[in-house]
């Protein structure tokens, strides 16, 4: 039987169908636009006018309005978002020992020993090193999300942003910009200080042992990908969706337990020893 994982971003909402054999069947992602029950209904009939015969499967939400859609979906398992990210990564990257998650409007750290969730770290409140800001410098710019990481891996002389709140670093940029810097090296400039607040930030006093995985949209970014990568000195290890770690996550978690609620003819066979 598969499952559909939802995850409500503050961006974008997604939804996985994976699967009883864990593979991801189909994935869409609604942009959430601050009504996140019409992004997951609508992203939920997206994916069952392709697959009508999946009336009735086992859902489960993660996400920043989990419980509300959690209840208008019908859900039998809620998560918050530390638990999804950490599942999906231990699924896929069973060593990883590090998540970086970084999404719309918040960010987190996770630390995995043996698979389970050893110790995290969030930052809901400051905006720096959120997608949200990359997306909103990126158009100041006039440059495509695309063109904003090709032009970081581009750079040479990146510029020194000093200012650990957003309104400085803007305003930094804006001098630096208006001294005739090559756009290449304010952006990449631009993604080596918000690598350097999560660190100092999210990441405070936490060990971030290798191997370490990058999840959520910004993950797309290969600036923030290179300056993580400079930073910590290793190379991430990045899922190919990572926006929808989230949903695969809760998709995972829900079958595990449907799976120990109600063992198939097999499994109930076996744990009798027949
Ligand atoms: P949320 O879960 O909070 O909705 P996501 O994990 O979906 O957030 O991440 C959204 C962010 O991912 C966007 O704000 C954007 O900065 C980044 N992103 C998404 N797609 C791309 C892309 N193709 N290239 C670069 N960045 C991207």
């Amino acid at each position: 039987m598969p499952y559909l994982g939802i995850d409500v971003g503050s961006v974008a909402t997604k939804v996985i169908l994976l699967s009883d054999h864990q593979q991801i069947e189909a994935s869409v992602a609604k942009p959430t636009l601050g009504e996140p029950e019409k992004a997951a209904v609508s992203a939920l009939e997206r994916i069952r006018k392709d697959r009508p015969d999946l009336n009735g499967l086992p859902i489960a939400v993660t996400g920043s309005a989990r419980e509300f859609i959690g209840q208008r979906t019908g859900a039998v398992l809620v998560k918050n978002e530390i638990t999804a990210q950490a599942a999906a990564a231990a699924h896929y990257f069973p060593r990883v020992r590090t998540i970086i998650e970084i999404g719309g409007q918040d960010s987190k750290l996770i630390l995995l020993r043996d698979g389970l969730v050893a110790d995290f770290g969030l930052n809901t409140v400051c905006a720096a090193g959120t997608g949200s800001f990359l997306d909103h410098q990126a158009q100041r710019l006039g440059l495509s999300l695309s063109d904003f990481g090709r032009l970081a891996m581009r750079s040479q002389s990146p510029i020194e942003i000093s200012g650990r709140c957003t309104v400085f670093a803007e305003s930094e940029m804006i001098h630096h910009q208006q001294s005739g810097v090559l756009p290449e090296d304010i952006v990449y400039g631009m993604c080596r200080a918000l690598v350097r607040n999560y660190l100092g930030s999210v990441a405070a006093g936490k060990e971030l042992e290798p191997p370490v995985a990058f999840q959520g949209g910004v993950a797309y970014n290969p600036g923030m990908v290179r300056a993580f990568e400079e930073e910590l000195k290793t190379r991430l290890v990045i899922p190919p969706q990572p926006e929808m770690m989230g949903a695969i996550g809760v998709a995972l978690l829900v079958q595990k337990e449907t799976l120990s609620h109600h063992p198939s003819v097999n499994e109930r066979a076996e744990s009798l020893g027949l």
